[in-house]
């Protein structure tokens, strides 16, 4: 990550978080175990035939764990999905999985663009609507079941986090224009996310 552009960004305790709401710590919780192509910018696909993403990949996806036994376990459908950061929820939109949920945080760069970060394969929160305010933690989604997609693929949160450019229109940003000039400048959302 460009640290210039990120003064204020700090480590998040959103692994915490999950954990916590989850109830995943009773093997206890070790580590995030990511295949390939779960990772940032991956051109694989991890699911299906394996072969190569239509475009490089816009973020992370959660679905592996290790316990302290070092067995590999993964998150089940309706896993329950806390927020990174204090922010307001500017979009929800479709994915292949879900719903995309996209909140807006109060951190900006020395370009005064907005952090954002987006929460994929969703089922967002009955109350939750756009122009909310949520709290660091607060419980936004569930994971959506898979098991419905023909992709055959485990249910899994995909995370992206990205400076919104001050031209963007919230309300046209949909997975056809996400990283794409005058959108979102994707990041790496591992350097934030707190990996145990
Ligand atoms: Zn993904």
């Amino acid at each position: 990550m460009d640290v210039k552009r990120t003064p204020s960004l700090r480590n998040t305790r959103f692994t915490e978080f999950l954990i916590q709401k989850n109830a995943l710590d009773k093997g206890g919780f070790k580590e995030w175990v990511f295949c390939p192509g779960m990772l940032f910018n991956s051109t694989d696909k991890w699911w299906g035939d394996q072969g190569k993403r239509d475009k490089p990949h816009e973020g992370l996806d959660l679905c592996l764990y290790k316990d302290r036994k070092d067995t590999i376990l993964r998150l089940g459908e309706k896993a329950k999905v806390p927020a990174i950061y204090d922010g307001r929820v500017v979009r929800i939109v479709d994915d292949f999985l879900g719903k995309s949920v996209i909140i807006e945080h109060l951190f900006s760069d020395f370009d005064n663009d907005r952090l954002c970060t987006i929460y994929g394969h969703t089922i967002p929160e009955d109350h939750l609507h756009v122009g909310n305010i949520v709290k660091e933690g607060d419980i936004i989604a569930t994971l959506a079941d898979s098991t419905k997609s023909k992709t055959n693929i485990f249910p899994h949160l995909h995370i992206s986090l990205g400076w919104a450019s001050k031209a963007i229109s919230y309300d046209r940003l949909d997975w056809e224009n996400i990283g794409a000039p005058n959108t979102l400048t994707l990041l790496d959302p591992l350097k934030v996310i707190d990996s145990h």
